[in-house]
């Protein structure tokens, strides 16, 4: 479904990707693992068309997207600091990508009960946004990602917010949600213990480069190298 070719992305004389080679399958959940710096954020924003490449190529489902600007991707977003509409209420939020699409009211309303229904929200939709908890935002911004159908969803620290508990079952919620929905996920975390939960295929970063990727257990049972190891935390 998504395909990177030798994508490279420098600010100044540093190269943030440099020469990244990555392929996601439909209905796979892929997480990108690295620490700060290595380049994630970056990966996701060269996908959702927010930072072009200085050199390599895109695809989705084969095309191109060099041109294609971000809301014709067909991509949902949920990001860290995707702060929800705090004048809006919980279903003016997730519909909001289906209004920008001019999808009628009767349709609308459907759509965002089902997907609130979905993230165990259920009959949400009037509740004002500033009023629920951490964890309910994030179940929101998942919906209003989830809203267009899109074809590959990304997240970048979603529950960077949240505490530990929170986290896990959130994360356990999603794994069987996707599974569900045959969705097909590239997300950014720094937890590795939230990427081995989630992914069905983790990618460890190093300076703008892929530095492993597998399946978790591949990954936890064999590190490709002694960066990988230590970032594992397998030196303690
Ligand atoms: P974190 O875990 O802290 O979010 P990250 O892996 O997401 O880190 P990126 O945000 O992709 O890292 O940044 C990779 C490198 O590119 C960093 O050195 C960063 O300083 C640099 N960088 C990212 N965006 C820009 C920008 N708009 N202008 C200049 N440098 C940038
Ligand atoms: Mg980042």
């Amino acid at each position: 479904l998504l395909a990177l070719e030798g994508v490279t992305v420098r600010f100044g004389g540093r190269a943030a990707l440099d020469g990244v080679d990555l392929a996601v399958a439909a209905h796979e959940t892929v997480c990108v693992l690295g620490p700060s710096g290595s380049g994630k954020s970056t990966l996701l924003r060269v996908v959702a068309g927010l930072q072009p490449p200085d050199t390599g190529r895109v695809l989705l489902a084969g095309a191109d997207q060099r041109g294609v600007p971000p809301h014709r991707r067909g991509l949902g977003l949920m990001f860290q600091d995707h702060q929800l509409f705090p004048q809006r209420d919980v279903a003016g939020n997730v519909d909001f990508g289906l209004r920008v699409r001019g999808a009628g009211r009767a349709e609308r309303a459907a759509r965002v009960a089902e997907l609130l229904e979905l993230v165990g929200l259920p009959g949400a939709g009037r509740r004002a946004v500033a009023a629920l908890s951490g964890g309910e935002q994030q179940r929101v911004a998942l919906a209003r990602a989830l809203a267009p159908n899109p074809r590959l969803l990304m997240l970048d620290e979603p529950f960077g917010q949240l505490d530990r508990g929170l986290r896990e079952r959130l994360v356990t919620e999603l794994r069987a949600l996707f599974g569900r929905l045959g969705t097909t996920v590239l997300a950014v975390t720094h937890d590795q213990g939230e990427a081995f939960a989630l992914a069905d295929r983790v990618v460890v970063m190093r300076d703008g480069r892929i530095a492993q990727t597998g399946t978790p257990l591949e990954v936890w049972r064999r590190p490709a190298d002694e960066f990988v190891a230590r970032f594992l935390g397998f030196d303690n």
